[in-house]
């Protein structure tokens, strides 16, 4: 089997994860603007396994590596599980692109004493090529929102969200620890196992 993989992402954060898992055992992860492409498909699936499935075609058409993408979100179940698949786009068009001003929008929506509970959800698409069945695996992160960010670590909502496993808030938390949990580690354990199946 091809040991070269091509990550469907511009994400840095996305990448450095993967290339964390993938790499002690022998896979090369690549990035689009490794191979010389450059694509940004249209995300209009309706679940993270459709959108990360839409990112790997889109690359996929454009060369003959496998590849691999994800779709991730946050669920806050006090708000009907919004924003979801809609996390990154909710930031860009309700809040003026800023997660500071994301986290005073969320904290207002959740007043009256709504549920803080979130999780992190990620869905893994491997497309071994163009004409492929997509394979996808999912992972979850449960835990809550805090009243006030804390931190600067990770990305994103990182440092509104205080994580269940391992009692930590991932505003405060080191790049290992909070892989050692994420959403994202745990789609890429199932990965991971797929792919020892292989051989
Ligand atoms: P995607 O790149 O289309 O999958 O967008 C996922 C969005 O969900 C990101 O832009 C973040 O807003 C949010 N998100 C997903 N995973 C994480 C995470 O590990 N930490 C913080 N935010 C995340």
């Amino acid at each position: 089997m091809n040991k070269t993989l091509v990550l469907a992402t511009g994400n840095k954060h996305k990448l450095r994860e993967f290339q964390e898992m993938l790499e002690p055992i022998g896979y090369k992860v690549l990035t689009m603007k490794d191979i010389g492409i450059s694509v940004d498909p249209e995300e209009n699936g309706t679940t993270y396994g459709e959108n990360a499935y839409i990112k790997c075609k889109a690359v996929a058409e454009l060369c003959s590596y496998p590849v691999i993408s994800d779709d991730s979100g946050i669920e806050l179940l006090g708000l009907g599980r919004f924003p979801g698949i809609y996390s990154s786009r909710f930031v860009i068009e309700e809040c003026e692109g800023s997660y500071e001003n994301a986290f005073v929008v969320i904290n207002e929506r959740l007043k009256g004493g709504k549920d803080r509970g979130a999780e992190y959800h990620c869905s893994i698409c491997y497309l071994e090529n163009k004409d492929a069945e997509p394979v996808i695996f999912d992972g979850v992160c449960a835990g809550y929102m805090l009243d006030i960010p804390n931190g600067h670590g990770g990305f994103g909502y990182d440092p509104m969200f205080h994580c269940y496993e391992n009692d930590k808030d991932f505003g405060v938390c080191s790049e290992d620890e909070k892989n050692a949990v994420s959403h994202r580690k745990k789609a890429l354990e199932k990965f991971l196992e797929y792919l020892k199946t292989r051989g």
